[in-house]
């Protein structure tokens, strides 16, 4: 790793994060292509978050809180969302979004 002065650890810190984000996004690929995510999909068959109707194709893998927060690729950690409410909700936390909705 290069040396950088004066940045109190950030940039070592930044690296691991994206070493984090970069593993656990490969480990959602993987989510994706398993028949726990089909029969997911296939059971709820809604977004977690505005209950639209989708399908296999429409459902994208959401994490509930954030690869980028510390979140982890696990089933627990995993909601069906659709790509709205997936792009509006980016990496905010459950909480942060709750005030969103409460405009506080
Ligand atoms: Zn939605």
């Amino acid at each position: 790793m290069i040396e950088r002065a004066g940045t109190g650890g950030w940039e070592l810190d930044f690296d691991r994060r994206m070493a984090h984000i970069k593993r656990e996004k490969a480990k959602a690929r993987m989510l994706r292509k398993s028949p726990w995510w089909s029969n997911k999909v296939r059971n709820e068959g809604k977004c977690h978050y505005c209950a639209i109707s989708l399908d296999l194709e429409l459902a994208t893998l959401d994490h509930i809180v954030p690869l980028s927060r510390g979140g982890e690729t696990t089933k627990g950690n995993i909601v069906i969302s659709c790509k709205l409410c997936n792009t509006k909700k980016a990496d905010s936390t459950p909480v942060e979004l709750l005030f969103q909705q409460l405009d506080l």
